[in-house]
Parts: C-alpha cells; structure tokens; sequence
C-alpha cells in the first residue's frame, strides 16, 4: 500500500478531535499521487460526511466547471480539506480542530509534492497568509518553501454571491499561466529513518 493509501486509512479511522464522535465517514482527498494542483477547502459537508469523498455535492459541482476553464478536469487534481471530518451543521472548523488535523495536510503536501496549492475560502487560505483578508489577496500567488499557494474564494460562497462568482472565475483563468512557470518540484529525498518531513511552512 503506498504511504498516501495508508494516510488514507489513518485518517478514516482517527480519534484526535471531538468531530471523530460526530462523523459519519471521514474524507481524507481523492486524486492521482503525482497532481500537479492540490485543492484545499474547508471541511466537509453533509453528502461529503455521507460518502466520504470531497466536493460532491453543489459546491463540488461548481468547482468541476472552474477546473475544466482552467484546462484541468478533477482526475488530474487531488482535492481535500483542512478538517478531514464535518463539523456539525456545517458550522465552522474550530482552532483547536484545525489544529488537530493540520499534519495529515503537511503530510498530503510532503507526499504529493505538487506544484501549485489552491486554497478554497478564508479557512484554508490560513495555512500560507495566517491573518490575511481574501478580498486582498485572492488569486495572488505565493512561494512558501517548496510550494506555491493561490488563494481563491470557496466556490460556496461563490455560488451564492455574484461578485465573489466573478472573483473566482477569474482567478481560475490564470491557473495555466501560472503552472506553465512553474518548475516541477523535485522529488523527495529517500526517507533514511531520520525526522519526518522538513515541510516548515512558517
Ligand atoms: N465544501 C468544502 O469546503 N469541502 C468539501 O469537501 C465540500 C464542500
Ligand atoms: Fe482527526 Fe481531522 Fe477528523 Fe479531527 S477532523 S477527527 S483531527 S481527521
């Protein structure tokens, strides 16, 4: 089993927040081991919970629209969340729950290695601009490290307000320029049982 099938299975079967007494099944992301683009949104929702897949419900509709604008269709594109597990009633993820679960995310990151990191809606886009305004900075890219992270709306809140529709259509549409500039990550260096991943994001 690869080392992302069995973070896959730790993350099904984690305790380490109070969302694990609430779940019904957790949705650790779904997409080819070697994407280019990694999608981060925020948590999931109730069809996400029921089926333990990411983005399947409107929301998951919506962003298989933006991607095939962006020349991507959602197989070649790993997608996931910051919390793995739905809050209930959709409120949103608390601090210490985004805490919790923020290592399978590093871990996602370390194995994937992709070249760009999309963040969906304010929540996610914490992880590389913690205290920014996504009405500033969404759609402007940033090296951190390895990576380079884009912020963009959360196609649900796009869906249901015109101006952040228009937002994140735009913002879709500079996808391919950006990827064509960037240089494919390197791979990993061979694990030899010392520290786990380097990844500082900070
Ligand atoms: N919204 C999210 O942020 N994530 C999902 O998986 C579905 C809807
Ligand atoms: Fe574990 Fe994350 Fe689910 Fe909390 S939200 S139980 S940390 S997988």
């Amino acid at each position: 089993m690869s080392e992302l099938a069995q973070l896959h299975d730790q993350v099904r079967a984690c305790p380490l927040c109070r969302l694990s007494t609430t779940r019904t099944l957790a949705v650790p992301g779904e997409g080819p081991e070697s994407p280019e683009v990694l999608f981060v949104g925020e948590a999931p929702g109730y069809h996400e919970d029921q089926q333990g897949r990411p983005f399947v419900g409107a929301a998951g509709q919506f962003l298989e629209a933006l991607l095939a604008s962006a020349g991507l269709r959602r197989a070649d594109v790993y997608i996931t969340n910051i919390v793995k597990c739905r809050p209930p009633n959709n409120r949103d993820p608390q601090p210490d729950e985004v805490a919790a679960c923020r290592p399978y995310l590093d871990r996602q990151i370390a194995l994937l290695r992709p070249r760009l990191v999309v963040t969906l809606g304010r929540h996610s886009m914490q992880i590389a601009f913690p205290g920014a305004s996504i009405t500033r900075i969404h759609g402007q890219a940033k090296r951190v490290g390895d990576v380079v992270y884009l912020p963009m709306f959360h196609p649900a809140a796009a869906l249901h307000q015109a101006r952040y529709r228009a937002l994140i259509e735009q913002d879709f549409l500079t996808i391919p320029a950006l990827l064509a500039q960037l240089e494919p990550v390197e791979p990993a260096e061979p694990e030899d049982g010392g520290p786990p991943e380097q990844l500082s994001l900070f």
